[in-house]
């Protein structure tokens, strides 16, 4: 019987680590991370044929705008071959959710994308990380996975990449998401054509620094994003200087720090989201700060205005897209 291919891509991170005397670090090639598919961990595999492509070994918290280009670009040229099946990468947890929601922004293709990696490094006796690679395997090659978009599975979970977050700095399951099933609004683009656009994100608490907006202007970025309070709120003088910003040219987009449910406008007096809303400030609902950095950087470097930006946070919406 014929097999399928899958591809399994690797970018380093723990699930490729290994413990040194000066901290753990990825080690291990992708030939290692291939599991040995007649003795399966868990339920038996489907028939399928892994082919391993070492593509980088880096901590995922060091990667760069142009490592994750690098990743969905080479995510596309491996499902430019129609022999291919689905794509699985391992990559670093730490920020598993921006490089799983970009390939997710990119991802037109029917086939699965599926990203995967590991809490606890490959010498560790509880790793994970075999187990979560044998697993991403079984979804991608599973045929209702087709048509999801980008998955990421860790812990025995499975989540659409759009509204994860990691939870976790050492429970298996080290995701959970905002919202389960938010639309896919994508950018129908090469990303080898599309620049990153520098945008800067800030944590909002009591007391903060209005200054550090102008900061960030001053210094060229083209778009802010604010983890704010609670459902989006902040100081008058922080709306103040996001009116500047947005002024300026500079598109400004709120989250929050709450890790979940939706960000509505509710409060005014000066520092609310109705107010930074009518400052200029385009609200994410349910992307926070992490992926909605990465939306603003793509769709600015894609050269789309403050309107087309708006549009794309309302389209990823339930309530709307
Ligand atoms: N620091 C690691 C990384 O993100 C953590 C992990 O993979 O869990 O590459």
């Amino acid at each position: 019987m014929a097999t399928s291919t899958i591809v399994l891509l690797t970018t380093g991170g723990t699930v490729a680590a290994t413990t040194t005397a000066d901290g753990a670090v990825p080690a291990l090639s992708a030939a290692d991370l291939l599991p040995d598919l007649s003795t399966p961990r868990t339920d038996p595999l489907p028939d399928i044929t892994v082919s391993a492509v070492d593509l980088m070994s880096v901590d995922s918290s060091a990667m760069t705008s142009a490592d994750r280009s690098r990743i969905i670009g080479a995510i596309g040229d491996t499902l430019a071959d129609p022999e291919v099946v689905a794509v699985v990468v391992t990559h670093g947890t730490d920020t598993m959710e921006e490089t799983a929601y970009l390939a997710d922004l990119f991802h037109t293709d029917e086939r699965p994308v599926v990203f995967t990696g590991a809490q606890f490094p490959a010498d560790a006796p509880n790793a994970d990380g075999p187990r979560n690679i044998e697993d991403a395997l079984r979804v991608a090659a599973d045929p209702s996975s087709r048509g999801k978009g980008t998955l990421v599975v860790l812990g025995g979970r499975m989540w659409s990449a759009r509204g994860i977050f990691k939870v976790s700095t050492d429970n298996p399951i080290a995701f959970d998401t905002t919202h389960p099933d938010l639309p896919r609004p994508v950018i129908d683009a090469d990303i080898s054509a599309v620049a990153h656009a520098r945008v800067d994100a800030f944590t909002l608490y009591p007391g903060v620094s209005p200054g550090l907006i102008a900061a960030a202007v001053s210094q060229n970025a083209a778009g802010i994003v604010l983890a704010a309070t609670g459902s989006g709120n902040t100081h008058p003088d922080v709306t103040a200087q996001v009116a500047q910003a947005v002024h300026d040219g500079v598109v400004v987009v709120v989250t929050s720090r709450v890790p979940y449910g939706p960000i509505v406008p509710t409060y005014g007096g000066g520092g609310g989201a109705v107010d930074l809303e009518r400052a200029g400030a385009i609200i994410s609902r349910w992307l926070r700060a992490p992926q909605a950095r990465i939306a603003l950087a793509v769709l600015l470097g894609a050269g789309h205005d403050a309107a087309q930006i708006a549009e794309f946070f309302r389209a990823s919406d339930p309530a709307i897209g």
